[in-house]
């Protein structure tokens, strides 16, 4: 029992009379309405961790812009909530600018960083009007060879040899990743695109993902300034803004503890001005990208139990599998699931929770401490904001879920569930092969 309450407590659950609520509303409500399975995310929760996170850096450094990283989850709904707060976006593809566009966000907004970029890819963000962030020598050249470039204001992603993140693929610094330029090649890089005609401005990194502590992410701050300040001192470029890019976690497992968000931004303010003064560098804007700290816990994946069984091992089967969350299978993730009809009953058993795609590794959770659990159950999956749908896929045939916003005690449709003619989106049979 009082575990169960600290559990609630831990990832801000609202109960009342067992059930799980959602802004004002019984998720058991939400469920029977809207079907399951069904991603619910609640406004209120976005606009909080917006508005948390950039009181805390910005009450030190008033020049900062947090440009939220679309790919954690890129729905419609959610980036208006996002542009009404006055975020920027961190859009990682043309598709990301585009819908960046669509949900109202000025170009001067929208920051490109891509990777591996095609020249089509450029020519679409240079015409789009919003910065760029070049990853490769490949790319500046390439860029300044479209034209009206010349005199372009630009941004360069640098590669810290900092290394920091939950799993081997979301480390994005250090010597085996594969973004950004060296951090020993900058001086010359940003010479190099003054000699190419372009002016540039800004700086970025990014090292990971999930970084619940300062450490890893103040050594790539100090690494970033000592590169910006070289390419200050010895090029001459006078930097706008420089980017250090998100990775900012949040706790998937109940013994993790959440960033600490003052100590945190009082660090890295701290060696950022710092480090400023030291190499005479002015008072840039300071721009952090932060996706997972925004969305992630705001929402939650609705899932019934449709099969209790017991073969060599005991199994919940539920109805939604890795093609609604592929986080457990992809990085074999942690994500805290609670029964949203009993949300006070104590741990019974150990067992295994699995979706309902036609692969061995389509689990949610192995030798998971739950209540007792019967068919008809319904599950709710926390953290399940960001990098769900944005990565979600129609494997084995499955329709993907619909996505509905709370709002206090207004739940509205976001996306409506597929049916099974989205299956078939774009396809087409050629005639001969028609009946
Ligand atoms: C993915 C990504 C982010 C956001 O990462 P989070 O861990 O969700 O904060 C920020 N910047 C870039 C360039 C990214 O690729």
């Amino acid at each position: 029992m009082i575990i169960m309450i600290n559990i609630n407590d831990k990832f801000n659950l609202k109960v009342e009379h067992d059930h799980l609520y959602i802004g004002d509303v019984d998720a058991n409500d939400i469920a029977e309405k809207y079907g399951t399975p069904l991603y619910v995310i609640d406004e209120q929760k976005v606009r909080n961790n917006y508005q948390k996170l950039y009181n805390a850096f910005s009450e030190k450094y008033s020049k900062l812009h947090m440009c939220y990283a679309a790919k954690a989850n890129t729905s419609l709904a959610v980036l208006r909530i996002l542009e009404e707060e006055g975020s920027y976006i961190d859009a990682v593809s043309p598709g990301e600018i585009y819908t960046a566009l669509l949900a109202g966000f000025t170009p001067e907004r929208i920051v490109f960083t891509g990777n591996n970029v095609t020249n089509e890819e450029l020519e679409y963000a240079h015409k789009a009007g919003v910065m760029i962030n070049l990853d490769s020598i490949s790319a500046l050249e390439r860029l300044s060879k479209i034209e009206g470039t010349e005199g372009k204001e630009i941004s360069i992603r640098v590669n810290p040899m900092v290394e920091a993140g939950h799993h081997e693929h979301c480390i994005t610094g250090g010597p085996k990743s594969k973004f950004g330029i060296r951090e020993d090649e900058a001086v010359e890089v940003y010479q190099k695109a003054i000699d190419l005609g372009f002016k540039p401005v800004g700086m970025h990194s990014h090292i990971g993902s999930e970084i619940l502590e300062s450490e890893p992410f103040m050594l790539a701050v100090e690494t970033m300034m000592n590169i910006a300040g070289k390419v200050h001192t010895d090029v001459g470029v006078d930097f706008k803004f420089l980017d250090f890019g998100g990775g900012f976690g949040i706790p998937y497992e109940p013994s993790e503890e959440p960033l600490d968000l003052e100590k945190f931004t009082t660090d890295i303010i701290n060696l950022f001005t710092e480090k400023l003064d030291e190499y005479d560098m002015g008072r840039p804007e300071m721009y952090v990208e932060p996706g997972r700290f925004i969305v992630g816990n705001a929402e939650v994946l609705l899932t019934r139990v449709n099969t209790i069984k017991e073969s060599y091992r005991k199994f919940a089967g539920v109805d939604c599998g890795f093609g609604t969350l592929l986080r457990p299978t992809m990085y074999g993730s942690y994500h805290h699931i609670v029964v949203a009809n009993n949300m006070n009953a104590a741990d019974t058993q150990q067992i295994d929770i699995a979706g309902d795609l036609c692969e061995s590794g389509d689990l949610f959770a192995r030798d998971r401490p739950m209540p007792e659990l019967k068919e008809g159950d319904l599950l709710a999956i926390l953290n399940a904001g960001a990098y769900a749908f944005s990565m979600a896929s129609q494997y084995n045939s499955r329709p993907r879920p619909a996505e509905v916003m709370v709002n206090k005690e207004q739940v509205d449709v976001i996306r409506r569930r597929e049916n099974f003619s989205d299956l078939f989106n774009g396809q087409v049979v050629p005639i001969r092969l028609l009946k």
